[in-house]
């Protein structure tokens, strides 16, 4: 039987209807606009475009979009001072670099002196301890978004065996600990894993954070298990026209879908619900700053 599809594109679009109703709530009881800060250091194509689209959707849902597009030529220093200005501003309720950061900037440092409050990707290393010693944090944009399709799916995650390919700090390791919080039994699989595909058939949620085309294929995949495919990877489609590219995952949909119960897609599964995270954790950070319920 196929896999039902995990719709990311419509999970997001009702994500940032709700964060959209919270905003003109809190605009209309209490005069507060939650403002959201990006800033952008040198001219990274793939990073634009996340920010253009960060902004865009920020406004789209009411919130106040203020972003920092620095040259790439900004020292460690004056990235700092900015980093400190929107730290003391009451307007900013969350502030987001967006990494890579040029090779003269130490990007540890920088996330580091976010205020852990505004700290809306969830990097900071107190957000980074409060979630691994499962105390309320800000969450890490994406491995919320797939911890929030996986929980619609299923219900109650507790005692399913769940393997994430990938250990990186911004993946990997918090989409585990997440899992962990929600009582699955957690593997984290890595370049250096013996048995990946033993590994990966035990399963029954697999979330691939690799960065390598198509990887997975579908005899690794327990018979009914759930697969999250957080991979994003330009490959080129020659079936598209010469010189044409498309975006593909980590797993190799057409054999993955066919074994497992459910997957996203790739594009239009992980991808979308980030950005919509990304305006949850605002939300969220604006109440906390006025002492407000914050949504659930
Ligand atoms: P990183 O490069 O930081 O981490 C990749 C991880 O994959 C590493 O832990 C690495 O292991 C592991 N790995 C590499 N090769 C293998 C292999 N052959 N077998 C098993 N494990 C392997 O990547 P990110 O975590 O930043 O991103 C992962 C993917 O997710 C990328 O495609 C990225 O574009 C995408 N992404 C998508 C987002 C979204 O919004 N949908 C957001 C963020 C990322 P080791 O540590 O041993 O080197």
């Amino acid at each position: 039987m196929a896999a039902t599809v995990i719709d990311g594109k419509a999970f997001a679009a009702n994500v940032r209807e709700k964060v959209a109703g919270h905003v003109s709530r809190l605009k209309a009881d209490h005069g507060i606009t939650p403002g959201l800060a990006v800033v952008l250091v040198g001219e990274d194509p793939a990073s634009e475009v996340y920010v253009r689209n960060k902004g865009k959707q920020t406004v789209e849902v009411g919130m106040a979009s203020f972003e920092h597009k620095l040259d790439a030529s900004t020292t460690q220093e004056e990235l700092l001072a900015l980093i400190d200005r929107l730290n003391n501003d009451p307007s900013v309720h969350g502030i987001l670099c967006q990494l890579p950061v040029p090779d003269h900037i130490d990007g540890d440092t920088i996330i580091n002196a976010i205020d852990p409050a505004k700290d809306v990707d969830g990097f900071h290393i107190s957000n980074v301890g409060l979630l691994g010693t499962g105390q309320k944090s800000m969450v890490p944009c994406t491995p919320l978004g797939c911890l929030m399709m996986l929980r619609d799916h299923h219900g109650s995650l507790s005692g399913m065996d769940a393997v994430v390919i990938g250990r990186s700090n911004i993946v990997g390791k918090p989409m585990a600990q997440l899992l962990l919080g929600d009582s699955c039994t957690v593997t984290i699989a890595h370049s250096r894993t013996k048995d990946l595909p033993g590994t990966v058939r035990r399963a029954d949620i697999v979330v691939a954070a690799v960065g390598r085309p198509e990887m997975v294929p579908g005899d690794w995949i327990k018979p009914g298990a759930t697969v999250i495919d957080v991979g994003i990877n330009r490959i080129p489609a020659p079936e598209k026209g010469e010189g044409k590219m498309k975006l593909v995952g980590d797993c190799d949909y057409a054999s993955c879908a066919e074994v497992a119960g459910a997957i996203t897609p790739v594009p239009g599964g992980v991808g979308p619900m980030t950005i919509a995270c990304l305006l949850a954790n605002t939300v969220t950070a604006c109440c906390r700053a006025n002492g407000l319920e914050e949504p659930e």
